[in-house]
């Protein structure tokens, strides 16, 4: 009832032109015009304080990354077939961030297309077909990955290799490593050699769950099966736990690593960096090639959000506001009974609603009563996990304490 006439026509033009797999936010769907820093802005000119794009990672229409981005474009945007400095630049300042044994990068649009084209890699270097995910992960759209995206529903995992394990829940105990071994074990009753565990380092869609116990033994188990340890980055990367990569908190040396979502700031850049050796013997028996991947125009706005992460300190910012968002978070909890556990790591943290603490039982309506009275506050969020009740922060890496106070209030208020 509180959409602007103007609103309501946009929501029904929507409605019959995309049909219903095009889900809105919010019971009062927000349509915005404009963004800076932390801040959208809706067509009527009011600001809403996102707490929750970690797509637009150095800020919305960060000055720098436009102007690369503009600049680039009025130069030369083409393919990868030709010589380019560009490229080799944005791929050596990439890998200078991993581990030393990441030696080669792919670049791709889509985070959906690393992890796909991750897992073709290898099955090709195990020769073995089994996949083994969480049990709420979300690791892409193609229809491989959906069917191994348990969070999009049990439909699309016909015909695949896929086993889906608990993820590592902190709150509630369970150890990724336990799953991974019971996995293994189905899989050599049913004959089925391991390809890769698959596993997003933060968890996001389980629920989030960073430093998740028992990934380290879970991705020794697999590789002593002959499979490879495939992280998916796109939501850890690039600084928003603190550090540049959630890897780096783990000390862990994958022998792949997805990326995408903030590597852009919201212009499609995405790829995987992988072992040189297994992505040496891949390039000898096929060729890859993405029509837009690595284009020029892409790695200039890769390289520029690379600079304003170092030059803005974002890692830093990110740790230290994280930090001081975490203790109003669970300062939050002292008082309000509804809030079972408070999580996280640096601007990516998680409060969990329960109906009771000592079963643990979700609260979804909490969770959804709060995106919504946060939204009705003009402050943006959601909510994830298995049971829709763990509210997931996830705002720009610019997040300044005084954001942070705001969406502290806001939520106390609606708590
Ligand atoms: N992996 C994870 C963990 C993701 O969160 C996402 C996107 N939500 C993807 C992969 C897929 O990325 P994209 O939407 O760019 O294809």
């Amino acid at each position: 009832d509180q959409l602007p006439p103007a609103d309501r026509a946009l929501v029904e033009r929507r409605a019959a032109l995309l049909g219903p797999a095009y889900r809105l936010f919010y019971d009062t769907p927000l349509h915005v015009v404009r963004g800076e820093g932390c801040w959208l802005y809706d067509a009527q000119g009011n600001r809403y304080l996102d707490a929750y794009n970690n797509v637009a990672s150095v800020g919305h229409c960060h000055p720098r990354v436009t102007a690369a981005m503009a600049g680039q474009a009025a130069i030369l945007n083409t393919h990868t077939r030709y010589l380019h400095e560009l490229l080799l630049d944005y791929a050596q300042r990439l890998l200078d961030t991993l581990p030393d044994d990441l030696g080669r990068m792919v670049f791709t649009c889509t985070g959906s297309e690393a992890n796909d084209l991750a897992l073709r890699i290898a099955k090709s270097e195990s020769g073995g077909t089994g996949v083994i995910v969480t049990a709420n992960a979300y690791h892409g759209t193609t229809e491989l990955l959906a069917g191994m995206s348990p969070s999009l529903g049990p439909a699309m995992r016909k015909g695949q290799d896929v086993w889906m394990v608990a993820a590592p829940d902190s709150y509630r105990g369970t150890s990724l490593a336990d799953g991974v071994a019971a996995a293994l074990v189905q899989m050599r009753a049913r004959n089925v050699q391991p390809a890769a565990l698959l596993a997003d380092t933060i968890f996001a869609s389980d629920g989030i769950f960073p430093t998740a116990p028992g990934l380290a033994e879970a991705v020794a188990m697999v590789r002593d099966a002959g499979g490879l340890y495939i992280a998916d980055e796109v939501q850890p990367g690039f600084g928003r736990t603190g550090k540049m990569w959630g890897i780096d908190h783990l000390g862990l040396t994958p022998d792949i690593v997805t990326m995408g979502k903030p590597m852009g700031n919201g212009y499609p850049v995405a790829g995987l960096a992988g072992r040189r050796d297994i992505l040496d013997r891949f390039g000898q028996n096929m060729r890859y090639f993405n029509t837009f991947g690595g284009s020029p125009v892409a790695a200039a706005v890769g390289l520029a959000v690379l600079d304003v992460i170092r030059d803005q300190n974002l890692c830093q910012n990110a740790a230290a506001v994280g930090e001081y968002l975490l203790e109003g978070l669970t300062s939050l909890q002292s008082r309000h009974s509804v809030i079972g556990d408070v999580r996280g790591q640096g601007l990516y943290l998680a409060l969990e609603f329960v109906t009771d603490g000592a079963t643990k039982a979700p609260d979804s309506a909490t969770a959804l009563g709060v995106v919504n009275g946060l939204r009705d506050r003009r402050v943006l969020i959601s909510a994830t996990g298995p049971g829709a009740n763990v509210l997931k922060i996830r705002p720009p890496l610019v997040f300044s304490y005084a954001e942070a106070d705001i969406l502290l209030r806001c939520l106390d208020e609606c708590l």
